[in-house]
């Protein structure tokens, strides 16, 4: 029989309410098995989320050797789910234990975890499930990457003969033994690691939107969703900041052919987002699938005649980049020219001052540049390649708005046209792509 593992975000887990309409998602298909939970978010704006307060947990032991003061909100949030959900399960003493661990620990890592592994140990009850401590079969490796091989055997030797399993999300066993955390809004990683794990026929990420739209919904009022979409093309557009999902989740079920599926826990008939393999996927007639940005890019321009013909040229200028441990976003280049693109936040002042010196002194320009607040936005799809006119389409778009463009790149794949705008320019250029493409 194929498995589904459904991964549940923090508003499906927001009270005692939502949960019970995330118990009724599950069983109405046998094949939700194995059940991945992020620790209880919002229910309204204005309110905080369990992590958030976990992490005001940790500043308060540091300042005062106890996280008393703060634990009472965490305390307080999880007594309310237990009676909201009127189950008889003692919630009491699994919060005083977490709160002495958290005091005895000290690791900030430990106590961001505790809003998953708290919330997984409820639903495991509501489901009348099995609760498997992610810190027992998700590992990392010395360098604080996942170690996939140990990890996916652990997961499918512990859930395998489950009929229902439910896992916290956000977590595992770092490589010293102790809870190591990933980025915020990890659980999603946690979910997609799963289902590689027990190679399930689909990933469902349940959150509180129907999926993923072709562009913010902040700057174009209500832009299209997207019913299909490739990791390639997903996997660009959420880099770019299209964040309903964490962008590393893509990699885990990538390898397998996994597909995933993006639902709303409020409206679970809505068909959602699916993201497919390059390979299986069929674009939908649209040459373009979405258009997403960044603010805040600085482009470091440098000149010099003859720099096509100089050897090691470009492997210079990145090798002063590379020794102020900076990464570099894009690198469009001519026959004497070459731009770095790179996030303003890796360039304090003082960094940019040395970089610029560094890369005199190493290659020796004839003019070397700064352009700051770049914004760079992506167009993305893979109907692009084999559509002619698509940049020309574009580009028009573009100068009609009247918005000058201060750099071009196109990934070799044809996947994507990238251009860099003046951040004042960002919405009424996506704007503008948007009306193009879409309208
Ligand atoms: N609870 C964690 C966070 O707020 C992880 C997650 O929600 O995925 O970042």
């Amino acid at each position: 029989m194929s498995v589904k593992v459904c991964k549940f975000g923090g508003t499906s887990m927001a009270d005692g309410n939502v949960i019970n309409s995330v118990k009724k998602i599950i069983e109405s298909d046998k094949e939700r098995k194995y059940i991945v939970v992020s620790a209880p978010g919002k229910r309204y704006s204005g309110d905080i989320k369990v992590t958030d307060l976990l992490y005001n947990c940790h500043s308060e032991l540091l300042k005062e050797g106890t996280c008393k003061n703060s634990f009472a909100a965490v305390r307080a949030r999880f007594v309310s789910i237990v009676k909201e959900l009127v189950i008889n399960f003692d919630i009491g003493s699994i919060l005083d234990e977490t709160q002495k661990e958290i005091d005895d620990k000290k690791s900030e890592d430990f106590t961001a975890s505790r809003g998953e592994y708290l919330c997984a140990r409820i639903v495991a009850e509501v489901l009348n499930a099995k609760f498997v401590d992610a810190k027992d079969v998700m590992f990392f490796k010395e360098n604080g990457s996942l170690d996939g091989e140990k990890t996916y055997r652990a997961i499918s030797f512990a859930v395998g003969s489950e009929e229902m399993a439910v896992l916290p999300g956000f977590y595992g066993k770092g490589f010293n033994g102790e809870v190591k955390t990933f980025s915020r809004g990890g659980s999603d990683i946690s979910g997609a690691i799963v289902a590689r794990a027990v190679n399930a026929s689909v990933y469902e990420n349940w959150t509180d939107v129907s999926g993923f739209l072709a562009c913010d919904p902040r700057i174009v009022d209500s832009p299209k969703a997207i019913r299909n979409i490739s990791y390639k093309e997903l996997r660009e557009l959420s880099y770019m900041g299209a964040n309903v999902l964490h962008s590393d989740s893509i990699f885990p079920v990538r390898k397998a052919n996994i597909p995933i599926r993006i639902k709303n826990t409020f409206l679970p008939e809505d068909e959602g987002t699916l993201i497919l393999p390059s390979s299986r996927y069929v674009h939908g007639g649209n040459v373009v699938t979405g258009v997403s940005g960044k603010k805040n890019f600085t482009v470091i321009f440098i000149e010099k005649s003859h720099m096509n013909s100089e050897v090691g040229f470009i492997s210079k200028v990145l090798a002063v980049l590379a020794e102020e441990g900076i990464s570099v976003e894009h690198i469009p280049s001519g026959i004497d020219t070459m731009s770095l693109v790179i996030e303003s936040c890796q360039l304090p002042e003082t960094t940019l001052s040395r970089v610029l010196e560094e890369i005199n002194t190493s290659v020796q320009p004839d003019i070397i540049r700064v352009i700051e607040n770049i914004a760079l936005i992506a167009t993305v799809g893979h109907g692009m390649s084999s559509s002619v006119g698509t940049s020309a389409r574009l580009f028009n778009a573009i100068a009609a708005a009247n918005i000058n463009i201060k750099m071009i790149d196109q990934g070799s794949s044809e996947l994507n046209i990238i251009v860099g705008v003046k951040n004042d320019d960002y919405e009424k250029c996506i704007r503008a792509i948007y009306g193009e493409f879409f309208r």
